[in-house]
């Protein structure tokens, strides 16, 4: 019952990915381990995401690339209860945003083609 679900990257993070064919996780400041993370919004929830632009040169929706097998990731509220995070964290990361349609892995993940690339795996 999992929809499609995508990963939103920039010019810069595309580029491994497409190279890879795989989005790995990063570190990530507030919760201390290596995350990726995807969405079943598309690209009208810019703000709900979180993914406004920390520079003007960087569109962090410029790409978006479709996971290949979605039942291989975690549905973000279970996530954040397995980091057992604080309320604090999760009010940091989650407030004016829509949780509920994020999901993340701890592992990389296989993608399918950058849609905008319009190149086939
Ligand atoms: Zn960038």
């Amino acid at each position: 019952m999992t929809a499609v679900l995508w990963h939103y990257t920039c010019d810069h993070g595309a580029t491994g990915i497409v190279r890879d064919g795989m989005v790995k996780p990063n570190l990530h400041p507030l919760l201390g381990v290596p995350v990726a993370w995807f969405t079943d919004l598309d690209r009208a929830h810019r703000l709900e995401l979180g993914l406004t632009s920390d520079t003007l040169k960087c569109d962090r929706m410029a790409h978006r690339f479709e996971v290949a097998d979605p039942e291989s990731l975690l549905w973000w509220p279970k996530a954040a209860r397995l980091l057992r995070l604080s309320q604090a964290v999760r009010a940091e990361l989650e407030t004016g945003r829509l949780p509920a349609h994020w999901w993340v892995s701890f592992e990389p993940v296989a993608v399918l083609a950058d849609v905008r690339s319009g190149e086939s795996r």
